[in-house]
């Protein structure tokens, strides 16, 4: 079976995954509406990523910042000024490109050392790539000169469109932890090590999006800033590299598509002492996923010299005053659910000679959990009966339509791991026959202990 995006973006658009936005206008080019089970499915992977790094852990708190912040705050992070992406057309094919980019691709595939990008001058970006490198879609060698473009988004706050009131919408999420730093060591009373985490939307005005819902300009990340002190730098950032790594395993990614890259000492940040990437093997390649990465004190002291405020700590037990250290696992929602859709697509061949479309989703990351399926319509007061009961719990499916092969086979292609079918002895015996969606084995158990033998399998 070839797994190919093709056959994964039908299948998200034909069941109500992913639709392209804004459809009946033509669209807007690369943005995705979540469907119906879409919705269902991305809440799910938001909720396991909160349970793992906010609920679960002892250290962690959450927060949800406003998307509109300060416009200082940009200044302060970089991403007003410094950090301006590089670009550049190729005038023979009009493809653009980052000339960043650009050079580390060159770099990496010719093993040259040429040090960080980010300390070459436009100039000197511009001199590198006339000498070594042609287009890649097109093979010529005839660049424009570099333009700055800043990746952010630009609106305006208040009735007056003029730059005194123009803000951002935020590029990430992060900042607004930084921010609240201080409100959340205060108000939640905790010590180091203190972590916080975020889930919401960020966007970025991306040069290149595309390969589905890999690189949009209107995202989700989930993002932790685990603060902790510089001495436990390391320690934490290889505790979280194996729990981010753990999570994706627990929730049914395979080993064999990860990859966990740390960055060379010449390829990290400027603020950065510590980067691992980690990438999955997507239809169309490898592609990063989470990025974890030891900030150090770069964020707070940032902020610190921008905003005036104190943002020190002082360790009640040994008096020690420092600025923590940060240790960031960042991790796009909409990235990992691709990454889940990739992973859980399949087509079998039944032994019947049939073939079955089959998404192996983790239970707890399913849109639906259970599908009920009466054999008959005159069985639907007791299956009703038993949808309500389960629905107060999660989310249910419930289906009287067709033959019950063929309510298998659409309940398989949108990953329900569970068929409770209710026939006529369940009137008598109060059993139901549930049947798992990938070993296709049937079970009868009694009506009232469905939704334990669900919730036992929502575990991870
Ligand atoms: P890339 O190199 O792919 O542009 P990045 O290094 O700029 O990513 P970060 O700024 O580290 O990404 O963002 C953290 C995570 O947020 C990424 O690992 C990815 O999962 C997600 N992410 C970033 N940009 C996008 C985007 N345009 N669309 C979807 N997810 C994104």
């Amino acid at each position: 079976m070839e797994k190919t995006m093709d056959k994964i973006v039908a299948l998200a658009k034909g069941r109500g995954f992913v639709y392209p936005g804004s459809e009946i206008y033509g669209g807007l080019a690369n943005s995705w509406d979540y469907g119906p089970l879409g919705v269902e499915f991305k809440n799910n992977v938001k909720r396991a990523w909160w349970q793992k790094f906010v609920q679960e852990c002892p250290y962690n708190v959450g927060l949800d910042a406003a998307i509109l912040m300060n416009p200082e705050v940009w200044v302060a992070s970089g991403h007003v000024g410094g950090f301006n992406d590089p670009l550049m057309d190729c005038r023979n094919c009009k493809e653009r490109f980052r000339a960043d980019k650009l050079i580390e691709d060159y770099a990496a595939e010719n093993g040259l050392d040429i040090g960080p990008v980010e300390a070459m001058s436009k100039e000197e970006m511009e001199a590198f790539i006339a000498e070594h490198i042609v287009c890649p879609s097109c093979g010529e060698k005839d660049f424009t000169p570099i333009r700055q473009f800043n990746l952010m988004f630009k609106t305006f706050q208040g009735v007056n469109e003029d730059t005194a009131a123009q803000i951002y919408l935020r590029p990430e999420t992060a900042q607004g932890i930084f921010v609240n730093f201080k409100n959340v060591l205060r108000t939640t009373r905790r010590k180091m090590p203190m972590g916080i985490g975020q889930i919401g939307k960020s966007f970025r005005n991306e040069i290149t999006p595309g390969n589905f819902i890999f690189r949009i300009r209107e995202f989700e990340q989930m993002e932790l800033e685990f603060f902790c002190n510089p001495k436990e730098e390391f320690e934490w950032f290889n505790y979280w590299k194996d729990t981010c790594h753990n999570w994706l395993l627990s929730l049914g990614l395979s080993d064999e598509n990860l990859k966990l890259r740390d960055h060379a000492p010449e390829e990290l940040s400027h603020y950065s002492n510590a980067t691992t990437d980690i990438e999955y093997r997507f239809p169309f390649g490898w592609g990063e996923l989470w990025g974890i990465a030891d900030r150090t004190d770069f964020d707070l002291k940032a902020h610190m010299g921008h905003s005036g405020e104190s943002l020190e700590y002082l360790d009640p037990v040994t008096n020690e005053k420092y600025v923590p250290y940060c240790i960031e696992p960042s991790l796009g929602a909409d990235r990992v659910a691709l990454a889940f859709l990739c992973e859980a697509y399949d087509e079998e061949t039944l032994e019947n000679g049939d073939t079955r479309t089959v998404m192996h989703f983790h239970p707890a990351l399913a849109p639906f959990k259970a599908a009920v399926l009466p054999l008959q319509k005159k069985l639907s007061e007791t299956s009703d009966k038993l949808f309500a009961g389960l629905a107060k719990h999660f989310n249910v499916d419930y289906d009287l339509a067709g033959s019950i092969g063929k309510r298998y086979r659409r309940e398989d292609e949108i990953g329900t791991p569970y068929c409770v079918t209710v026939d006529f002895e369940s009137l008598e015996d109060g059993c139901v026959t549930v049947r798992d969606r990938d070993t296709m084995a049937q079970e009868r158990i009694s009506m009232d202990s469905v939704k334990q033998f669900i919730e036992d399998k929502l575990v991870f």
